[in-house]
């Protein structure tokens, strides 16, 4: 399969007069895994279907493969796609369902078992060819689903949601099972559209996150994790703290207490947002202490969740599972290091992200 790789060119789209994607500029590389993660009613769904020629944009180009496809139909892009609720054809039989794109394709007739045949032994369906979808669980069904859609062996591979219907163990198994795939099929590029950053954090090569119609931030998993940009990427990516400061020499002021940590280019005085994970928040004593009161705790297992209420603020801090965890009110110390927080102000994040979003654009 050859790969082909997606761009957006100020890809706009509008319902009614309203603007539900504005202005997208992205480039998915040849056989990147291109990860769409915001919250619902962001636009990512229509971002996918505008490069599937299912919208038509208000504005912009879509190519894939470097050709303008903005104007083709579905059928004529090229692209095999998977959506959250499987849209197997009930009265087909497996192998017929996969058979369908090829058929539609107009595919050398004796060419469609062997493709079949091919697609099905990549999802691990090999032995199901004669099964009707409901012979299938839901799991297997969207098997078949990504079966069918690797079948006209495609450049471009579009995932809508694909394992939300799933139920959570599943889901990690075909998560790793479509990491696989990616592995197998290393030239094909995959947009990946997701509310859930777990899956985008597994899967995606880079992540663009979407919020209010508009591109917010785009990179690596570890760049948005490690060093979000943007106050929205570090609280839809891993649940950040975000806390009101205010910027010092080396340090942050939060109420009374001065906290080291590195200040960048955000000058002495200005207000600015210090972001910390909870995981990387510790209990009792150390650098960049906090004392505060608890005001609430949850047991997750292997950790607890505390939530410290100190300086007005709420820090939630995740630590390894205590054996006897505080209790609602019980004042407690929480630290982090200087080198596990970032400092984000408005200008400072506008500038990071639109410098990140051109980058991307200039790769392609
Ligand atoms: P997401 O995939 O991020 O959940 P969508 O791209 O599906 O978001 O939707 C973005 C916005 O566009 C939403 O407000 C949604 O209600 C609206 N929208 C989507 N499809 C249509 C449509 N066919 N007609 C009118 N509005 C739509």
């Amino acid at each position: 399969m050859s790969g082909s790789g997606i761009r957006f060119d100020r890809v706009s789209v509008a319902y009614d007069g309203n603007t539900v994607l504005h202005a997208l500029d992205l480039t998915v590389e040849p056989g990147e895994v291109m990860a769409l993660l915001g919250p619902s009613g962001s636009g990512k769904t229509t971002a996918l279907r505008a490069v599937a020629g299912f919208v038509r944009p208000a504005s912009g180009r879509v190519f894939i493969g470097g050709t303008d496809v903005t104007g083709l139909p579905p059928h004529r892009r090229g692209i095999g796609m998977v959506v959250q609720q499987y849209a197997l054809f009930p009265h087909l039989r497996v192998k017929d369902n996969v058979a369908f794109g090829l058929r539609a394709q107009k595919a050398a007739k004796a060419e469609i078992p062997g493709r079949v045949a091919e697609a099905l032994e990549m999802t691990g369906m090999g032995a199901y060819a004669e099964r009707y979808p409901r012979e299938l669980s839901g799991g297997q069904q969207q098997r078949v689903a990504i079966a069918r859609a690797l079948a006209i062996r495609p450049g471009v591979l579009l995932l809508d949601e694909p394992l939300s219907a799933l139920d959570a163990q599943l889901r990690s198994g075909m998560l790793a099972e479509l990491a696989r795939l990616h592995r197998e099929l290393p030239d094909v590029s995959i947009l990946y559209v997701t509310h859930d950053q777990v899956e985008a954090l597994t899967l995606a090569d880079r992540i663009a996150v979407m919020d209010r119609a508009r591109l917010q931030d785009c990179g690596t998993p570890q760049e948005l994790y490690r060093t979000p940009r943007t106050e929205f990427t570090a609280s839809f990516v891993g649940n950040a703290n975000l806390l009101p400061v205010t910027a010092g020499a080396g340090a942050a002021l939060l109420g009374g207490a001065e906290l080291k940590v590195d200040t960048g280019g955000v000058a002495p005085g200005a207000t600015a947002t210090l972001c910390v994970r909870p995981h990387l928040v510790g209990l009792g004593d150390g650098p960049n202490a906090l004392t505060g009161r608890v005001s609430e705790v949850q047991w997750r297992g292997a950790t607890h969740r505390l939530y410290v209420d100190v300086a007005g603020e709420r820090i939630k801090a995740d630590v390894r599972e205590l054996r006897t965890p505080p209790g609602i009110g019980d004042q407690v110390t929480v630290h982090f290091a200087p080198e596990d927080a970032v400092l984000l102000t408005a200008a400072v994040s506008e500038g990071a992200a639109a410098s990140r979003r051109a980058g991307v654009a200039a790769d392609g």
